[in-house]
C-alpha cells in the first residue's frame, strides 16, 4: 500500500476521527445507551429460544441464495408477519437492512430514472443511489416543497424519493403524508427507510408509514432492519406484491446474497410476536427516552436537548475530541454512550447519541442521571 495508508490514518488521527473496535464481554456491567436494541428484545429468552430452535431445526446457515436453498418456511412466515404487522401487501426479507436498501433502490430505478436522496439519508441509501446508475439529486427530501420543485423540474419519467422515516442521528420524523401527496401528484415513488421507526413510532410500533396513514399505499415502498427494535439481524422490503416480485427477479443484493440465517429469521419472528402482544414496550421506550433527555438537559443546561421523538437522545458537543472524551468518561463510570462524529454527522456537530431502551430499570436510569451530571459538566468546561 505504501505511504498512502499511513498518511491517511495520520490525517484521520489529526482530525480526531480514528475509530476503535471494543469487544463486549458477556455480562459487561455497563448500562448500555449505545445499542439499537430499542425494545430490549435481543436477549429476551423467548427471542433467544426461538433463534436457538431455528438454529437446531435448520442449521447454522441458510445454505444458499433465497432463490436456491436459502428460503426456509421461517423466512416466509417472517415475511407474512412483517407484512401483516405493518399493513403492507407483501414483504421480502434480505440478509440486512443495508442490502434491503441496496436491493430496493437499485431494482426500482436504474439508468434513465431519478433518485431524489435526502441530505441526511442513511449511508445504505446513499450507496444504493450511487449503485443504481440513476441520476441522483441530493436534496432536503424531507421538505415537501423541495421535493415538489425537484420532481417538477425532472426530465426522467420514473423517480424515487428516498428518506428515513426517523432520522438515525436525531430522531426527527419525516412528514410522510405531505411527501406522499407531492410524490403522488408528480408520479414518483416514495421509499421510506423505517429502520428507526419500526417498533418505535405509530400504533403499537407499526412504524412511521402506518402513523402517517400510508400503510399499504400502492406508490410507497417501506424498508426496515430487523436488527434494531426486533433485536435480531436482517432487513425487509415491504411493498405491493408486484414490487416484491420485481425484486425477487431483479434485485442483485437479493439474488446474489446468501439468505438470512434461520436463527436470525426465527428470532425476528418471535420478537415481532412479542411487540404485537406487548405494545406497552413501545410506551416504555418513549418514557425512558424522555427520562434520559431530562437528565441530559439538567446535566448540561447550555445544550439544547430536544424532546425525543424516537429512541435517540442527541447531546451535541461540537468538537469530535470533546465528544470522544465524553463518551470515554461515560464508559469509565459504567455508561456506554454512542459517539457520533463526521462523516456520520456534519462537522462541528459531534455528539453523544444516547439511545433509550424499553427495558432500562429505574436503577439504571438513576445511574445514567448521575454519570451525565459528572461527565457533561466536565465536557462543557473544557
Ligand atoms: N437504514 C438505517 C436508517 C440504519 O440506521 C441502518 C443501520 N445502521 C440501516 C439502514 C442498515 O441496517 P442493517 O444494520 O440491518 O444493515
Amino acid at each position: 500500500m505504501g505511504a498512502w495508508l499511513e498518511e491517511t490514518a495520520a490525517a484521520r488521527a489529526e482530525a480526531g476521527l480514528r475509530r476503535t473496535l471494543r469487544p463486549r464481554e458477556v455480562g459487561d456491567p455497563v448500562v448500555d445507551l449505545a445499542s439499537n436494541d430499542y425494545l430490549g428484545l435481543a436477549r429476551d429468552p423467548r427471542v433467544v429460544g426461538a433463534g436457538a430452535a431455528a438454529l437446531r431445526a435448520w442449521g447454522a446457515g441458510s445454505t444458499g441464495s433465497r432463490l436456491v436453498t436459502g428460503s426456509t418456511r421461517l423466512h416466509h412466515e417472517l415475511e407474512d408477519a412483517l407484512a401483516d404487522f405493518t399493513g403492507s401487501p407483501a414483504a421480502l426479507v434480505f440478509s440486512s437492512g443495508y442490502t434491503a436498501n441496496l436491493g430496493a433502490v437499485t431494482a426500482l430505478t436504474g439508468r434513465g430514472a431519478l433518485v431524489v436522496s435526502d441530505v441526511a439519508a442513511h449511508a445504505s441509501l446513499v450507496d444504493a443511489a450511487r449503485l443504481s446508475r440513476a441520476r441522483v439529486e441530493v436534496a432536503r427530501a424531507t421538505d415537501p416543497e423541495t421535493v415538489d420543485r425537484v420532481l417538477a423540474a425532472r426530465e426522467e419519467t420514473r423517480a424515487v424519493v428516498v428518506v428515513d422515516g426517523v432520522d438515525s442521528v436525531d430522531g426527527g420524523v419525516a412528514p410522510l403524508a405531505e411527501l406522499h401527496a407531492v410524490c403522488r401528484a408528480r408520479g414518483a415513488v416514495l421509499l421510506v427507510d423505517d429502520a428507526h421507526g419500526l417498533g418505535v413510532r405509530g400504533d403499537g410500533g407499526r412504524g412511521t408509514l402506518a402513523e402517517a396513514g400510508l400503510a399499504g399505499a400502492p406508490d410507497v415502498v417501506l424498508t426496515a432492519t430487523l436488527s434494531k427494535s426486533l433485536g435480531s439481524q436482517g432487513g425487509v422490503v415491504l411493498a405491493d406484491r408486484a414490487v416484491v416480485e420485481h425484486l425477487v427477479d431483479t434485485a442483485r443484493p437479493f439474488i446474489f446474497d446468501t439468505g438470512l440465517a434461520p436463527a436470525a429469521a426465527g428470532a425476528a419472528l418471535a420478537a415481532l410476536e412479542i411487540v404485537r402482544a406487548e405494545p406497552e414496550r413501545v410506551a416504555a421506550l418513549h418514557t425512558a427516552a424522555a427520562t434520559v433527555a431530562a437528565s441530559a438537559r439538567a446535566a448540561a443546561p447550555g445544550i439544547d436537548v430536544p424532546a425525543p421523538t424516537a429512541a435517540m437522545v442527541p447531546v451535541v458537543l461540537g468538537d469530535p475530541a470533546v465528544a470522544v472524551a465524553a463518551a470515554a468518561a461515560c464508559a469509565e463510570h459504567g455508561l456506554r454512550a454512542g459517539c457520533f462524529r463526521p462523516p456520520s454527522v456534519p462537522p462541528g456537530t459531534s455528539r453523544l447519541r444516547l439511545t433509550a431502551r424499553a427495558d432500562l430499570t429505574a436503577d439504571e436510569l438513576a445511574l445514567v442521571d448521575q454519570v451525565l451530571h459528572k461527565v457533561l459538566g466536565a465536557a462543557l468546561a473544557r
